[in-house]
């Protein structure tokens, strides 16, 4: 699952990822395909698909994951980040680097001359434009249109219920259509203050479009989550609603697909296959199992629940975490010590729709989440954490003998191995190979008190470590140091 983060929080590398993507789609013509759509969406008005009616955050919603496919076509690793205008609120922010989005307008005539979607590039030349305007580079005008939207604005707006009210459009109260309040009181003045090109119906031509709107999805997510019992309104055929905008209706422009999307389609964004970096930060207290306890009882009530769960390793081994009863759900596991981490994530592994995940994990604390396969379904279920029956084998190194060869298989995976120490002095523990490993020493006689860690202290990318240790059974863990990193290493302990 992809995570959109936060774009003060990515990498330089992460940045220039995710401009290469979308230069990429300019350079194919596929960007200029999306600014049409949403130009086309604004000038069917008063049958606007995709504004100032119910749909605005569904059709944005699948339009933001269109895109995000088309950018991971070209690099899988890039999702869109969002831009939180409550805290990155002036022309200083990172946000406007000559790495990333480029700076401020320039001049009378606004020209965004800094950065990669500067008109001098080359590269960036707006070819799909409202009728009428002529200007074919990029503009910006901060500030002198409106002002960013504020923390305190954008609590209000999330505590307003229901979905949406009558009459449908932009004439429905913001103090009972959270779409309208979301859409025109926190939406609207982020077109506003960056201005010049975010102005027009071909929005899409600033690339901030899609972080600015990145974070009206994300706090729509949070709106849902925080409001379990407010449902999508209205349902379709209610009358005077424009096409598009009722519950399950097909969704302009792709309404002529063999299953379009409707609003109901993309209510569940986890089912859409992204989730936020700040997910965890907003969720309920995960709800803790014991491990080779019954089974725990729960259900998904609502569509587009997702329940939190967490468990405690206290011994490395072979663990199953595994869902019973007649409803599809999804299981994802993360860890160790951290939600955000995805270990993997099953569906139907187990018996019928039931999901199952064995594997091997050090100590320390998972967590589970579990959702429906459909985001719009609802169902009982159980859920157990089982260890393995046998004690887990953990591989002995003998000290000063050869090395023992180790494979990091999978995304996360950890690699547990002991040795005995029977004479106290130096102890140099050390990985060997092109695998990027990352050595955590632990111990005496547990696996969970932290004597040292290294990353790269070896030749190359390898690990080493040189401890002072006393008598005793030490523990030795190799991962990747990259979660997603895989490859064979070997390890050896010497005097
Ligand atoms: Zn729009
Ligand atoms: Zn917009």
């Amino acid at each position: 699952m992809g995570i959109r983060k936060n774009q003060s929080s990515l990498t330089t590398s992460e940045k220039a990822a995710f401009v290469a993507a979308v230069k990429a789609l300019k350079a194919n013509g596929d960007y200029d395909v999306f600014v049409a759509q949403h130009r086309a969406a604004f000038m069917a008005s008063p049958n606007d698909p995709a504004h100032r009616g119910p749909a605005f955050l569904p059709w944005h919603r699948e339009y933001l994951r269109r895109f995000e496919l088309a950018l991971q076509q070209i690099d899988p690793s890039v999702s869109i980040p969002y831009w939180d205008w409550t805290v990155d609120r002036t022309a200083g922010a990172s946000l406007w680097a000559a790495n990333f989005m480029g700076g401020n307008g320039a001049g009378a005539s606004r020209q965004v001359t800094t950065g990669p979607f500067a008109f001098s590039t080359g590269e960036w030349t707006l070819t799909v434009l409202d009728p009428g305007d002529t200007i074919t580079f990029l503009t910006r005008a901060f500030g002198a249109m409106g002002s960013l939207p504020t923390q305190s604005a954008v609590d209000a707006a999330k505590n307003v219920v229901p979905y949406d009210s009558s009459p449908w459009n932009s004439n429905s109260s913001t103090s009972t259509s959270f779409r309208n309040r979301l859409e025109a009181v926190i939406h609207n003045p982020g077109h506003m203050w960056v201005g010049g090109s975010m102005m027009a119906m071909s929005s899409p031509n600033d690339p901030v479009f899609w972080l600015h709107h990145c974070n009206i999805d994300r706090l729509w997510a949070e709106w849902q989550r925080e409001n379990p019992t407010e449902n999508y309104l209205p349902p379709s055929g209610t009358p005077g609603v424009v096409a598009g905008h009722g519950l399950d209706d097909p969704m302009p422009p792709w309404d002529n697909e063999t299953s379009p999307p409707t609003p109901r389609s993309v209510l569940d964004h986890h089912a859409l296959d992204y989730t936020y970096d700040n997910e965890e930060a907003v969720s309920p207290e995960a709800v803790p199992l014991t491990i080779d306890a019954p089974a725990a009882s729960a259900s998904i009530g609502q569509a587009g629940e997702v329940d939190a769960y967490s468990f405690v390793v206290s011994a490395a081994g072979s663990y199953v975490v595994e869902t019973q009863g007649s409803t599809d759900v999804v299981v994802g596991l993360y860890g160790p010590n951290d939600m955000a981490v995805l270990i993997t994530e099953d569906d139907d592994s187990g018996a019928a729709t039931n999901s199952r995940i064995e594997r091997n994990l050090s100590a320390g604390t998972y967590y589970v989440r579990v959702r429906h396969y459909s985001g719009t379904s609802v169902g009982n279920y159980s859920i157990s954490v089982r260890g393995s029956a046998a004690q887990p084998i953990i591989p002995t190194i003998q000290v000063n003998g050869p090395a023992v060869q180790g494979t990091i298989a999978a995304a996360n995976e950890r690699d547990m191995y002991t040795f005995t120490v029977t004479s106290p002095g130096t102890h140099t523990i050390e990985t060997a190979g092109n695998t990027d490993c990352f050595l955590t020493l632990l111990g005496p006689g547990n696996q969970t008190t932290l004597i040292a860690q290294d990353d790269d202290s070896g030749p190359g990318t390898n690990s080493r470590i040189a401890a002072n240790l006393a008598p005793g059974v030490y523990f030795a863990q190799i991962r990747h140091y990259s979660p997603s990193g895989t490859g064979p290493y070997s390890i050896s302990v010497r005097t």
